[in-house]
């Protein structure tokens, strides 16, 4: 059985919920209390995704204190997509999510040149308290060439399959193309996302170089 191996990297401002996100998915366990992620944390996914392929996901969980050392350059090299999340309560963390879609565009990019794959995520939208409209998520998506966006909530376990799925269609997709594989993989869509119409699909390998 065919296996394939991707790495996918998740930044965004502390406390925004990357660690939850993870553990969500991975676990499909959620907590209340806050524990600072220092560094980065893995977590290994494996999916089977069709009766002849499995795909092992390796998750860099970064945290936000990062993106002011010079350590996002290792952290980010070989991604093959990435997650970019903020807060939807908390305005400053919107603000900060095109500063580390820049700070990741900057540093590292596909083979032929072309930004990682990055989907935007709006989470906590359990939160009846917003200071983030969907219009302006959706300007910043089209504006700052991010595959698509959606919101999230990892309390309430909302959409956080979906955005795998998305991802991880994104990223055999580009593998397909690489290796001229005939195969489709086309059996479960992200559901629910909004596509960026502007972001032009990439014909890059899924590896990086930085
Ligand atoms: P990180 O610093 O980005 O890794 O953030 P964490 O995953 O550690 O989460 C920070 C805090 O936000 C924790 O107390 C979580 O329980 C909480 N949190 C995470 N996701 C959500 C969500 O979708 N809704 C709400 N209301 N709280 C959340
Ligand atoms: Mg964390």
């Amino acid at each position: 059985m065919a296996e394939l191996l991707f790495k996918v990297i998740i930044i965004g401002d502390p406390t925004v919920g990357k660690t939850s996100f993870v553990q969500r998915y991975v676990n499909d366990s959620y907590r209340r209390d806050y524990k600072m992620t220092i560094g980065v944390d893995f977590a290994l996914k494996v999916i089977k995704w069709s009766d002849n392929r499995t795909i092992k996901l390796q998750l860099w969980d970064i945290a936000g204190q990062e993106r002011f050392t010079s350590m996002t350059r290792v952290y980010y090299k070989d991604a093959h997509a990435c997650i970019v999340m903020f807060d939807v309560s908390q305005r400053a963390t919107f603000q900060s999510a095109v500063k580390w879609k820049k700070d990741l565009d900057t540093k590292c990019s596909l083979l032929d040149g072309s930004p990682v794959p990055c989907l935007l995520i709006a989470n906590k939208c359990d939160l009846s308290h917003r200071e983030v409209e969907q219009e302006e998520v959706e300007e910043v998506c089209r504006e700052h060439e991010f595959v698509g966006w959606t919101e999230t909530s990892v309390k309430e376990g909302l959409m956080i399959d979906e955005c795998m799925r998305f991802l991880i269609e994104e990223m055999v997709n580009k593998h397909a193309e690489i290796d001229g594989l005939s195969e489709s993989f086309t059996a479960r869509r992200g559901d629910g996302i909004r596509l960026n119409p502007d972001s032009q699909k990439s014909t890059a390998s899924g590896r990086c170089s930085c």
